[in-house]
């Protein structure tokens, strides 16, 4: 038989004090367990275990005789008051059992063969587990508490790069052609006084007229209380709703509340995390991952993309520009790298930026998204409009670019509609502008120092997209559309 090497990983250690005051009530440590457990150990200590001294038990007897409808004759009978702590556990699969008994140190196990009597045995969910510590009676002056929480698990845990998935097809979307579509600005990361930034939430709305954003979605970390200082209903913006999940592991925007609340961020890990995300699509909601590559634990602890996903099936975006200068930072490279790898197998993911506003008080450059959507467009238009792709991000140029005066960013074309293909691209304000690229999953199909471009594509046969990027004189993106996707035949669609 395989001998199999197991690792120890201890997932948490506690020394706490108590007072009194917490009696009756639960201390919770949340731990995520590894996937491959075979055990999962919990060391416990708590002393002292029970008040002796006279005059305190005096104390006690007058504090909970009136609750106990104790006669004072009854004071005789008690010579000491003893703590009761307890220890149970729950995983993401509910209850996993209970040891209630007296001993004040010990260790409870719990294993797929035979754990500690009270708690069940069988496979050891991966995910966060929840160990309770349930005080019962607290009746001594301070009570420490101490606790170690380890497993003995198959596998190392591993580390992986940013939006590893293990199933890398994506159901096509339906993109039907519209016409009378013109360009709107939205801001789709923000925040306010109500997570870390040093704006407030009407300085920031106030901030946003002023720059002529269209749509401001305020996306506060793990909360939507900004909201609450907030109507809705602004003559000079249109805000949307959303939130950041900001999780051990990643970080990303859900945009389109309406009255539903947001689910427990504390509640997902790496093990569950394709659940809750199908759980937050069922409320109706916009995803996508925010800042993917940017620097990760401990220094921006859950900044850095670490979950594997099942596929994409409930992403919607993927932020490849984040913060102010993004066109400067390196992170934006590895996105927008991870992001053409997943265009070019298959995957019609589109691409945003955020400003993640924190303060206006800066020398450096935002970015923009300008999303194509109808001039009366509503707030679930503008947010189809995003998931379809209809938009570019830009350090300051604008474009207007089609195939045929016919096809642009997030719309498909059956190879079979043209024999010939001509890309149109007109660039303005593009002072900065040093090279434009029409890029695809063949590679660079065109590279100009011109603003006005028409391109005959010559090999059609094997694209299955096509987008256009502009560069500054250090080579540096300054602008990048989302692609026009190509399809073989009807059938594909
Ligand atoms: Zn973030
Ligand atoms: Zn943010």
């Amino acid at each position: 038989m395989k001998q199999l090497s197991l690792f120890k990983t201890t997932l948490g250690n506690y020394q706490l004090t108590v007072t009194p005051d917490a009696h009756q009530s639960h201390i919770l440590f949340r731990v995520e367990v590894p996937k491959l457990t075979k055990e999962l150990s919990i060391h416990y200590a708590y002393s002292p275990t029970e008040e002796k001294v006279e005059a305190n038990v005096d104390k006690l007897f007058l504090k909970y005789q009136k609750d106990n409808h104790m006669a004072s004759s009854d004071r005789a009978h008690i010579q000491s008051v003893r703590n009761l702590i307890t220890i149970s556990a729950r995983s993401n699969q509910g209850f996993e059992g209970s040891c209630h008994r007296f001993e004040s140190v010990g260790t409870i196990t719990i294993n797929n063969t035979s754990s500690t009597p009270g708690m069940n045995t069988g496979e050891i969910e991966p995910g966060f587990w929840d160990i309770s510590f349930n005080l019962h009676t607290l009746v001594t002056e301070l009570t420490k508490i101490d606790c170690t929480i380890q497993v003995l698990h198959e596998e190392e845990l591993s580390v992986s790069q940013p939006i590893t998935i293990k199933d890398i097809s994506k159901n096509a979307l339906e993109r039907n052609k519209m016409d009378n579509l013109h360009y709107q600005k939205v801001e789709l990361h923000s925040h306010t006084q109500h997570s870390d930034a040093i704006h407030t939430t009407s300085e920031l709305v106030s901030e946003a007229i002023k720059q002529n954003i269209d749509w401001l979605a305020i996306t506060d970390h793990n909360t939507l209380s900004a909201f609450n200082e907030l109507a809705m209903e602004n003559k000079s913006i249109k805000l949307i709703k959303g939130l950041e999940m900001t999780t051990l592991h990643g970080h990303f925007l859900t945009l389109g509340y309406q009255d539903q609340k947001p689910i427990d961020w504390t509640s997902i890990d790496r093990y569950n995390i394709h659940a809750k995300l199908k759980e937050m699509k069922e409320q109706n909601l916009l995803i996508g991952i925010a800042h993917p590559f940017d620097t990760g634990s401990p220094y921006c602890t859950g900044c850095r993309w670490q979950y594997v996903l099942e596929s994409l099936e409930y992403i919607d975006f993927i932020e490849v520009w984040n913060s102010e200068d993004p066109h400067y930072s390196l992170s934006s490279v590895d996105a927008i790298g991870k992001w053409t790898q997943l265009l070019n197998h298959g995957m019609e993911i589109p691409a945003t930026c955020g400003r993640d506003w924190h303060h206006s008080k800066t020398t450096k450059m935002p970015a923009s998204l300008y999303v194509m959507a109808e001039k009366n467009a509503t707030e679930q238009d503008i947010l189809h409009a995003i998931k379809l792709g209809r938009s570019y991000m830009t350090i300051a140029p604008q474009i207007e670019w089609n195939i045929n005066n016919e096809w642009t960013s997030g719309d498909r074309i059956t190879l079979n509609d043209a024999d010939e293909m001509v890309v149109n691209i007109h660039l303005t304000n593009a002072t900065k502008v040093h090279v434009v690229k029409v890029e695809s999953n063949l590679g660079d199909l065109v590279k100009s120092d011109q603003l006005d471009i028409h391109y005959i594509i010559d090999t059609i046969k094997q694209l299955r997209w096509l987008r256009v990027s502009a560069f500054d004189q250090d080579l540096n993106r300054i602008l990048l559309t989302n692609p026009i996707y190509f399809t073989e035949n009807e059938s594909m669609n």
